[in-house]
């Protein structure tokens, strides 16, 4: 059947609010080797495998978002290393870079299978990855992941750099639990040369007993105890992301803060994300969403999809409203991070 041709370098779709989507996240499964405490109850139910896209529609719809004008991947999810085959899927988007269609494939990962996968990946075409990583203290990591253990990922973490690869950790600042050990953190990155991002705990999913209140940690506090260490240069780095970044003197990194709670980050929005089902998001904190699956099941012609795409994109909201209150309970949006992807 005839394939909707588009030019090699497509002008990305631009939203109601003039913002140029160029950046798609993919969930390319909902299921993880580890049970973070804020993010899934350690009984978590997964879907069904049917449900799930295949390998082969994860590719066709990552293409069409490209041939729309998407610049730049990020594989996630749930634990994306943990997904059968999923270099097969990685190594096919990696060749568009070669091709000029694509800028950047990255991942974000939890790092427990990267000692196997960090040389393919970089084979592939991955320069960077973002490596979730919320204590170096191998009981507070068994706590917060139930299921992981530190010594596997700083394994992996030492293959990463060993095959090049750049790497920013990632850690959800929890209250009572690594709060007094950030600093100790950012003095690991710097000595490893790695980034770190703090992200602040959002309220997604319900994750069980555990309490978000309880783990809430605003940054701003983080930020200030910090600064009584380290010297924090505002950067003009930019991502279009969530996250303010900081250059630290002492360390030489990069610092970001994601404060989805108290800042507000929607104006550069340049992202969607879609679900390892095929549910595209305009906003990780809003409920509108667009099913691709069904376009993308229904024909070999990608023409459904790409309208359902721009129909989607151009309902974008301008923001999100994440709010963790007593009032509102400490979930505002039911799905888990770990289906949407973070
Ligand atoms: N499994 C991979 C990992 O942990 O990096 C990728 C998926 S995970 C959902 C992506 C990121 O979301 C991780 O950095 C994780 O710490 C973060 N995350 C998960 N649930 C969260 C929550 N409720 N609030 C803030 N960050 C969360
Ligand atoms: Fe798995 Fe990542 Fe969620 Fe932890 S944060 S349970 S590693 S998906």
């Amino acid at each position: 059947m005839a394939q909707i041709q588009s030019p090699m370098h497509s002008q990305p779709i631009i939203d109601p609010f003039g913002r140029a989507i160029s950046y798609l996240r993919v969930s390319v499964t909902d299921r993880c080797d580890f049970r973070c405490v804020y993010c899934m109850s350690e009984n978590m139910s997964f879907l069904p495998k049917k449900d799930l896209l295949t390998l082969e529609e994860l590719e066709r719809v990552c293409r069409v978002f490209v041939d729309l004008g998407v610049r730049k991947l990020r594989l996630t999810g749930g634990e994306p290393l943990v997904r059968r085959n999923v270099m097969e899927l990685i190594n096919n988007l990696g060749k568009l870079i070669g091709q000029g269609k694509l800028d950047e494939l990255t991942l974000t990962t939890n790092g427990s299978q990267l000692a196997r996968f960090a040389a393919p990946l970089v084979a592939a075409g991955v320069r960077r990855v973002n490596v979730s990583l919320d204590t170096l203290d191998p009981e507070k990591f068994k706590t917060i992941t139930r299921w992981g253990r530190l010594e596997q990922v700083l394994e992996g973490l030492e293959a990463a750099k060993h095959a090049g690869l750049s790497i920013k950790i990632n850690a959800v600042a929890l209250k009572g639990v690594n709060e007094h050990e950030i600093d100790r953190m950012l003095d690991w990155c710097g000595n490893e040369g790695f980034d770190l991002t703090l992200i602040e705990v959002m309220p997604m999913g319900d994750i069980g007993g555990e309490d978000r209140l309880e783990q809430y940690l605003p940054l701003s506090l983080v930020r200030s105890r910090l600064q009584k260490r380290f010297t924090l240069e505002e950067s003009s780095h930019r991502t279009g992301g969530p996250a303010r970044y900081f250059d630290i003197k002492e360390t030489g990194q990069r610092l970001g803060f994601i404060t989805p709670l108290t800042h507000n980050f929607c104006e550069d929005c340049n992202r969607v994300r879609l679900t390892c089902t095929g549910t595209l998001f305009m906003c990780l904190g809003q409920d509108d969403d667009a099913d691709l699956r069904e376009p993308l099941r229904s024909s070999e012609d990608d023409h459904a999809v790409k309208q359902a795409i721009q129909n989607a994109i151009a309902r974008k909201p301008k923001g999100h409203d994440f709010v963790i209150d007593r009032r509102q309970g400490a979930q505002s949006v039911g799905r888990h991070m770990s289906v949407t992807g973070g």
